[in-house]
């Protein structure tokens, strides 16, 4: 079994590849984005409290973030591997990731690091804007969203880079093509078995 992360700016397709590699290997996907979203949907307390930080294109406050990991993780199917969609996203994400695995013996094999240029990144996510309606894709709440990106979370590939632990990948071209170019990198890693 393996422990993934996958890291990348909005519109990298995260999303997508989750739910393909999670299938690849039999782990569950936990997505925070879509874990909030449903939240949002079902208008429950937490989802009424990210929300507001949602549609401005704001992270979703650490405490809030983290208890909800921390509970994901420790749930019965997620003991043997997961891939972490999304999470962590700040420095504070990381070390309570850290406390989480050490606390039950475990460790992570790999961050995957989804790429593309920004023009595609903007494309991307305007088109998606159109097809889903998510209330996070208007062009302010975008840029917003790819800013916070760049501040908060873009820094945290060095500290997983100084752990060795980063595996980097064009995200640009055919769906099926990338998950084969991360399939690669994770062979290459001794990570495929
Ligand atoms: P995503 O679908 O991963 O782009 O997430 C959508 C939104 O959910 C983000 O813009 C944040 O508001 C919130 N969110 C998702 N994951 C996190 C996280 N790890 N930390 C804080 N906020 C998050």
């Amino acid at each position: 079994m393996i422990r993934i992360l996958l890291i990348g700016p909005p519109g990298a397709g995260k999303g997508t590849q989750a739910a393909l590699l999670a299938q690849h290997f039999g782990i569950p996907a936990i997505s925070t984005g879509d874990i909030f979203r449903e939240n949002v949907r079902n208008e429950t307390p937490l989802g009424l409290e990210a929300k507001a930080f949602m549609d401005r294109g704001e992270y979703v406050p650490d405490s809030l973030t983290n208890a909800l990991v921390r509970d994901r993780l420790n749930q019965e199917d997620a003991v043997a591997g997961f891939l972490l969609d999304g999470y962590p996203r700040t420095i504070d994400q990381v070390e309570e990731l850290d406390d989480i695995l050490e606390e039950t013996d475990k460790k992570l094999d790999v961050v995957v690091q989804l790429t593309a240029d920004s023009e595609e990144l903007l494309r991307r996510l305007s088109g998606r804007a159109q097809e889903q309606g998510r209330s996070d894709d208007t062009p302010e709440v975008i840029k917003r969203r790819l800013d916070v990106y760049e501040e908060q979370t873009a820094p945290l590939i060095d500290i997983y880079a100084s752990r060795s632990l980063v595996a980097k990948v064009n995200g640009l071209g055919e769906i099926g093509d990338v998950t084969n170019r991360i399939i690669e990198v994770l062979d290459a890693r001794g990570l495929v078995s």
